[in-house]
């Protein structure tokens, strides 16, 4: 059989980022180009037909709607695309654990879709992101990868984009999933899926679709800590379609939040500030919220506003059916 042929959506971040030599801070994110990217690591091309375009080239905290949606609806179309076998997407690691959750959420895809990036600029010592590219080539072009959740590649893990999430602002094994495990490891050109994911529904079978859609609910997370102005969490409510809420413990605030929350109309997601652990309802402090279950603020955010997309009255008791579900 012949190679396979994989698209490099590359949108910006540090795996395309350059500075100062073997500097592993202050550096420019969103430098470097798509080409530039794929010349860095000419052994790809053994993997596989390469192809790529530059979607847009930000760092990840500069991306909106119109570029998340830019790029869910290009990944859509390459479903369609009979000439392309596997999607890599190389992103900045800060918000790539919604983005990529996001997309698992909305695309109606089957073929592997792999986010990668780089903790350190393609001009430091040991630079990360040409392995990181390698490794998601690999796991693109691998028939087990097929409707798989859309992954994280870094670090010789594959990661599940339901249950990731970045926990260092600078070690290169920084995407991890607390407790949950990953999907696979690779090591070498050996790529070893030791998990078929959670039961979680998503991609092709997921209910939530974006065609036509221009514009996205807002959502808001708010964050609890001791003696919190309950007027964040008023003012969240007023600009926002729903709020998630970023609890201490599982899920907990004052006696002040609670009156807020009790008596708003907004739907109003309860997570927790804490790295890992879930949510259950029976510890929910208002009847008037919904459990996240085990996502973290940001990700519930994401889940949250997928769920209100041409539905914003959608009742609590249908959102939390949801947040059981994905
Ligand atoms: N600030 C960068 C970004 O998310 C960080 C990274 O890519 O690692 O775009």
């Amino acid at each position: 059989m012949g190679k396979k042929t994989v698209m490099i959506l590359a949108t910006g971040g540090t795996i395309a980022g350059s500075g100062k030599a073997g500097r592993g801070v202050g550096y420019k994110v969103a430098t470097l180009t798509a080409e530039s990217l794929i010349e860095s690591v000419p052994q790809i091309q053994d993997l596989a037909n390469i192809k790529a375009e530059q979607l847009f080239n930000l760092g990840s905290d500069n991306i909106t709607q119109d570029e998340l949606l830019q790029l869910a609806n290009r990944v859509n179309e390459l479903e369609k695309d009979d000439s392309i076998d596997g999607i890599v997407i190389t992103h900045g690691t800060d918000t790539m654990e919604e983005n990529s959750y996001f997309l698992n959420l909305v695309c109606d895809v089957r073929k592997p879709v792999v986010f990668t990036g780089s903790m350190r600029p393609a001009t430091a010592i040991s630079a990360d992101g040409p392995l990181n590219l390698y490794q998601s080539i690999l796991v693109a072009t691998h028939d087990d990868a097929v409707d798989k959740p859309v992954m994280c590649v870094m670090s010789d893990t594959i990661l599940d984009s339901r249950t990731f999430f970045k926990t260092s602002t600078f070690s290169v094994e920084t995407m991890k999933s607390a407790g949950l495990g990953h999907l696979g490891i690779i090591r070498d050109q050996e790529v070893i899926f030791t998990s078929k994911g959670d039961k979680s529904i998503h991609t092709s079978k997921s209910e939530f679709r974006i065609d036509g859609v221009k514009k996205l609910p807002k959502v808001s997370v708010v964050y609890f800590h001791i003696d919190a102005d309950v007027k964040n969490l008023e003012f969240a409510l007023e600009n926002s379609d729903g709020v998630v809420v970023a609890g201490a413990g599982e899920g907990s605030f004052s006696r002040f939040w609670r009156e807020v929350i009790d008596n708003t109309k907004k739907p109003v997601v309860i997570s927790s500030r804490t790295a890992s652990g879930t949510i259950s309802e029976e510890s929910l402090l208002s009847k008037n919220s919904i459990a996240t279950q085990f996502l973290n603020p940001q990700k519930a955010a994401v889940l949250l506003r997928v769920a209100l997309i041409n539905n914003l009255k959608r009742s609590n008791e249908d959102i939390d059916r949801i947040f059981r579900t994905y």
